[in-house]
């Protein structure tokens, strides 16, 4: 494993984009994966020790593109995420739970980390997940837009639950990875 996860060329895709998926856990992160990745909501999640990822190919622009997210597995309780997490990572997707203001409150420490371990150019989408429970709701729409506003971050509210905007996120993502590695390559 190494840089070449950055993209790559084979016989079945155009490029190979690696995105993870960060932030505190139990905010949501492997149901978004699998909802993304299967189109299925896990109801009880065994979180395993160990980096999960998964594959899916799309199509952007007449581009195929494999989607290689990873997901930290639990390990972020642990504060066990290490470099090779990153290293690659064209993308991410920086998600809180809107039921719980502590998991607000940690993305700037995510950021922080993030911002260490990878390269400027990546694309971050930071995700309210669980807008499903609205009466729960601890942290406002208008605050995740206005701190992605600062931070130079794309916004989106989902629910793995009720699969809402799920696609949205990761396509919105991959399709600026796109365009990024597009330009760059002029
Ligand atoms: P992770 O630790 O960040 O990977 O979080 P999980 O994906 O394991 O989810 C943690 C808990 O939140 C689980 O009990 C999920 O069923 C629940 N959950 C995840 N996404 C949603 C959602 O959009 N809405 C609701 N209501 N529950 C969710």
């Amino acid at each position: 494993m190494g840089d070449s996860y950055s993209y790559s060329y084979d016989e079945e895709c155009d490029y190979l984009f690696k995105a993870v998926m960060i932030g505190d856990s139990g905010v949501g992160k492997s149901n978004l994966l699998s909802r993304f990745a299967k189109d299925e909501f896990r109801f009880d999640s065994k979180p395993t020790i160990g980096v999960e990822f998964a594959y899916r190919n799309i199509k952007i622009a007449d581009k195929i593109i494999k989607a290689q997210i990873w997901d930290t597995a639990g390990q972020e309780r642990f504060r066990a995420i290490t470099s090779s997490y990153y290293r690659g990572a064209l993308g991410a997707l920086l998600v809180y739970d809107i039921t719980r203001r502590a998991t607000f409150g940690n993305i700037k420490k995510w950021l922080k980390e993030l911002r260490e371990y990878s390269n400027s150019h990546m694309i971050i989408v930071l995700v309210g997940n669980k807008s499903d429970l609205s009466k729960n709701r601890e942290v406002q729409e208008e605050e995740g837009k206005e701190l992605a506003e600062t931070e130079g971050l794309y916004f989106m509210e989902t629910s793995a639950l009720e699969n809402l905007n799920v696609q949205d996120a990761f396509l919105q993502m991959f399709s600026k990875i796109l365009e990024n590695t597009v330009q760059k390559n002029l």
